[in-house]
């Protein structure tokens, strides 16, 4: 779909075309995006907010139109429970710190799943060192899905936060958040969900799954590297402090005493990444332009064609066989013997074929997996069925060879 919009699709590895199937570490862009960075430090560049020159109010009114642009895109009811951050590790970063500082005490707990990104633990396992709380995990039922008894009965007085990834950036599944988030609500406690491999794969809407909070990266989407979102609802964005100091996150600074600008600004300390946010705008107009719901859909398909055509090949073991997942798909050759997955990777990559091999940066879930690692192949709205095939072909060659 749309193939031809992106240039780098075009190159050649090791002398042949280019398969890429490592959408799920990061996106290619379409022209448009390219054309766009080209553009503002061609024509606008100047430093946003501060400035009562032309260019300088330019930016500013492009930065904040890219806030719009994200509000609509993930359904939030208001721009400023938009900011921008550097990603996904940035934004829960972020909120770690602010909640934890506002909310989390001694022996309270924050919950999250077997199957989360590093991203999403380790964030959490610094907050609860610093003020002496405790992880917990829910846990997944084999490598199918998580376990939402053990969930709700994992909730209680002492929990101050789920966080909770949409979409498992190995297993591909997706997680029932609106039902998680439900659950979570009964008792009052908010709900952080990474969507950083949900946002451009799912329609995602933050009002519709009331979720108190989402964090995703533009480079998953199209956009630009160095750029991501966090939302939150209003309300709780309110309560909590800022997590960094500098400029832009003040309204007056004193020797005695600092006061805070207003939202999303407190949260935005120093330059933002002005150019990032409007380039990812045109990557949001890019996938509308598209149809985000035809995106879902050619994706569905291709996602489920992509496991059925790696199930026929003998020995394959694929990691949450015949559940609905979101354009990733993690397997291994396990049979007569395992096969390491980086030989595998090596040898794909040298018949052209990019895929991810290893822990994808979610140890804890690899080794409940009781594997080295995983090969994972995962998909972009410009991926053809033809790239699936040649896929499979050059997994067979690798197979053949590894004997
Ligand atoms: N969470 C998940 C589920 C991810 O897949 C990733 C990226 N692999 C991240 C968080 C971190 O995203 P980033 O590196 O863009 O901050």
């Amino acid at each position: 779909m749309n193939r031809a919009d992106f240039p780098i699709l075009s190159e050649q590895v090791h002398h042949q075309k280019l398969v890429y199937l490592d959408n799920a570490a990061t996106t290619q862009k379409p022209q448009v995006v390219l054309d766009a960075i080209t553009d503002a430090y061609t024509h606008w560049n100047a430093n946003i907010h501060r400035g009562v020159h032309h260019l300088s109010q330019v930016a500013t009114a492009k930065h904040e139109r890219a806030r719009e642009q994200v509000a609509a895109f993930l359904g939030a009811k208001q721009a400023k429970e938009i900011i921008f951050t550097k990603g996904t590790t940035d934004s829960i970063n972020m909120l770690a710190f602010a909640f934890g500082e506002a909310m989390v005490h001694e022996g309270d707990e924050i919950v999250v799943s077997a199957c989360e990104h590093h991203s999403n633990i380790v964030p959490w396992q610094m907050l609860c060192q610093r003020k002496k709380a405790v992880l917990k995990v829910i846990p997944l039922i084999g490598d199918k899905q998580l376990d939402l008894a053990a969930y709700s009965a994992l909730l209680s007085d002492k929990t101050k936060l789920v966080s909770i990834a949409q979409v498992s950036n190995v297993l591909g599944i997706i997680a029932p958040v609106k039902q998680m988030i439900d659950i979570a609500h009964h008792r009052h406690i908010p709900v952080l969900v990474d969507g950083a491999q949900s946002a451009a794969h799912l329609m995602v809407n933050v009002q519709e799954l009331d979720c108190d909070f989402f964090a995703c990266s533009a480079h998953k989407m199209y956009g630009p590297t160095g750029l991501g979102v966090l939302y939150g609802k209003a309300e709780w964005l309110e309560q909590l402090p800022p997590a960094e100091g500098g400029g832009e996150m003040i309204e007056h600074v004193r020797w005695e005493n600092t006061t805070y600008n207003t939202l999303p600004y407190k949260f935005e300390a120093g330059t933002p990444n002005f150019i990032g946010s409007y380039v990812f705008g045109k990557a949001l107009e890019y996938m509308e332009s598209i149809g985000r719901e035809k995106i879902v859909a050619y994706e569905s398909e291709l996602t489920r064609y992509l496991e059925e055509q790696l199930l026929g090949i003998d020995g394959i073991q694929v990691y949450a066989q015949g559940e609905e997942k979101a354009g990733v798909v993690s397997f291994n050759r396990v049979v007569p013997t395992l096969i390491h997955p980086f030989d595998l990777g090596t040898l794909l990559d040298q018949q052209g074929v990019a895929v991810r091999t290893g822990h994808h940066c979610a140890e804890p879930l690899i080794d409940y997996l009781g594997v080295p690692g995983t090969v994972r192949a995962s998909i972009g709205l410009y991926t053809e069925k033809e790239d699936i095939d040649r896929l499979i072909a050059a997994l067979k060659r690798a197979i053949m060879m590894l004997g």
